[in-house]
């Protein structure tokens, strides 16, 4: 309820967003602009950067989307704040005028879905979507965490967002026809983080994998499972598509999905081998680091792989 006046205040200077706050911060508070990427005929991202977030980046570090369909505009993970949300519904009125139905959230994580706010702000009959354990995990207190979270990692910048919950539970295998396209939803259970879709773009043939894939970043593990997401990405690589993007970093095609997996598989496998060996987690290190080459350079590789190999270990401990 804490939110009400300031959603009053959005709804009653929805047509004049200037009105809401003084001028000079105003200027100051909004997000840079980053430019499109067109992946297919009528689907466009916007590749965020590669590091944590930060007052540098402006939280903005993920890759919101969208597919332009012959009535409405479908939105992909919104982004980290308003201000993410914001700039990608310029950059949305950059290529059309028709309005958002449709917001899609891959999961729970606040990078992806807390830029909702623009959107409800501006299109209330909007439908907002994402896994029930989303909606769930965010009613029972997440979302107060990831909006505190945010704020705090971008010291402030994020102050004026409010959480946008899902209000439309997706199920694996539904589809969604919106404008005269479908969007397939692909839930596998225990991936990335217990409440994941990955949606379908089905006549573009992309797909959008929130954080099962990555590419060129490590991100954490905590939430997720190593054999679940590994299953995730067999999933989503046997649709074959054209064009996959991935939670964070460049999109490409099927081979971005093959390599993470590539990435998870050999970290799981090894950590197994060598805790079948009678290794400790930090003798394991060096072993497992000499593997994992090819994603040595990979953002945030040796500030999460350490931690890793002990989730990975804890996992396979609870396996026997
Ligand atoms: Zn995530």
């Amino acid at each position: 309820m804490k939110f009400l006046p300031a959603l009053l205040l959005a709804f009653c200077f929805a047509a004049s967003s200037a009105a809401l706050a003084d001028p000079p911060a105003r200027v100051e508070s909004l997000l840079r602009n980053y430019p499109l990427t067109k992946i297919a005929a009528h689907t466009y991202v916007i590749l965020g950067l590669l590091g944590e977030p930060s007052p540098q980046n402006q939280g903005f570090m993920n890759n919101p989307g969208f597919v332009i369909t012959k009535d409405s505009v479908v939105v992909i993970d919104p982004g980290s704040n308003v201000q993410t949300g914001r700039m990608l519904l310029k950059q949305i009125r950059s290529m059309t005028n028709l309005p958002v139905s449709h917001v899609f959230d891959t999961h729970v994580h606040g990078d992806h879905w807390m830029g909702n706010q623009a959107f409800r702000d501006a299109f209330p009959k909007a439908q907002f979507i994402g896994h029930a354990e989303m909606i769930k995990k965010l009613k029972a207190g997440e979302a107060e965490n990831w909006l505190s979270l945010m704020n705090n990692l971008t010291q402030g910048y994020s102050k004026e967002t409010q959480a946008v919950i899902p209000a439309v539970a997706a199920t694996d295998g539904e589809v969604f026809k919106i404008g005269g396209m479908s969007f397939r939803i692909h839930a596998p259970e225990n991936a990335h983080s217990h409440s994941d879709i990955m949606i379908e773009a089905v006549e573009e043939s992309v797909v959008f994998t929130g954080d099962n894939v990555l590419n060129q970043r490590i991100g954490r593990m905590d939430d997720a499972t190593f054999k679940g997401n590994i299953a995730a990405c067999d999933v989503i690589a046997k649709v074959n598509a054209k064009h996959y993007v991935p939670g964070h970093g460049p999109a490409g095609d099927v081979g971005i999905v093959k390599n993470f997996r590539q990435y998870l598989a050999t970290l799981y496998d090894e950590t197994k081998k060598l805790h079948e060996a009678g290794k400790a987690d930090y003798e394991m290190k060096p072993q497992i680091v000499a593997k994992l080459k090819p994603y040595q350079s990979w953002n945030g590789f040796d500030q999460q792989v350490g931690k890793q190999i002990s989730l990975a270990m804890l996992e396979i401990e609870s396996d026997f």
